[in-house]
């Protein structure tokens, strides 16, 4: 079993509870550790990420949980920060803010350079997507799907985030209509930004929140993708992305089961002294 979650989102962003109910909750759960990683500012206006004015306080409240719940529970600064080409800060700019102890980068917005907007590919409506798809890539589903994937690979040769999130969440409203994770076109995107997680020792994460949320039938990414990674031999971390403390081990159990059953044999956790391996048994 994994007692730890490294992913997690409190009222700062978009998260529905404050930080000690996350900390309570983990305590409760038996959990060691337990890293925020709230929505870093973007300049845009939105209703998921830090207000820009608040991430001095959202630094200093997380320092406030390491000191309340020291020797309880450890607790770790991080940010899920998105990429978009011109529109967000580099990571260094977060990092120099604050003691990180590692950043997650994820991409929810995709990015059309040619008419300069913005597709929201996250969310739990299939028809933000699809309106978006059609509206911002004139429906061509390869072209927002390599954006999608160019991008990630941009973020983790220029930001170097330890962690990329939920590489693959651009199939959670697709639901096998438009392309198949299997064509060779697709398959191929994913082994060129693995290979750029391998050259920059990017973590991958495995993200359980498409499950147990209901929004989609597959972890992010698919356990195949895991696999893929493990072969070369890329690190992966497990996190339910919480937004709520009763999320905090969202379908861990079944999960490390699939992982295992899928020839997973590894995963890493964070601590004091750095990522540490832990082997599934
Ligand atoms: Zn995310
Ligand atoms: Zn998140």
């Amino acid at each position: 079993m994994i007692y730890s979650n490294f992913h997690t989102h409190s009222l700062y962003s978009d998260g529905k509870a404050e930080m000690k109910e996350y900390c309570n909750k983990a305590i409760e759960l038996g959990f060691h550790s337990l890293g925020f990683s709230d929505h870093a500012p973007v300049k845009l206006d939105n209703s998921f990420s830090i207000p820009f004015e608040k991430l001095t306080e959202y630094f200093q409240e997380v320092k406030l949980m390491k000191e309340t719940y020291q020797g309880k529970l450890n607790i770790f600064t991080s940010l899920e920060a998105d990429f978009i080409p011109e529109v967000s800060y580099d990571f260094d700019f977060f990092r120099n803010q604050a003691d990180m102890d590692y950043m997650i980068g994820s991409i929810h917005l995709v990015y059309n350079k040619t008419n300069e907007r913005m597709w929201f590919i996250d969310g739990g409506d299939q028809q933000v997507w699809d309106k978006g798809l059609t509206e911002i890539f004139d429906g061509d589903i390869k072209k927002g799907v390599q954006c999608f994937y160019e991008q990630n690979m941009q973020m983790i040769e220029e930001q170097n985030p330890e962690v990329v999130g939920h590489l693959d969440k651009i199939k959670m409203h697709n639901k096998e209509r438009l392309f198949s994770t299997n064509d060779k076109w697709y398959t191929d995107l994913v082994e060129a930004c693995l290979t750029s997680m391998k050259k920059y020792d990017a973590i991958l994460e495995v993200n359980t929140r498409g499950l147990y949320k209901g929004r989609c039938k597959e972890l992010f990414p698919s356990p195949e993708i895991a696999l893929m990674a493990q072969k070369m031999g890329i690190p992966i971390l497990l996190s339910s992305d919480a937004h709520h403390p009763d999320e905090l081990n969202g379908a861990y159990d079944s999960v490390i089961d699939t992982l295992k059953a899928t020839g997973i044999k590894e995963l890493v956790e964070y601590s004091h002294t750095g990522w540490k391996s832990n082997i599934l048994v």
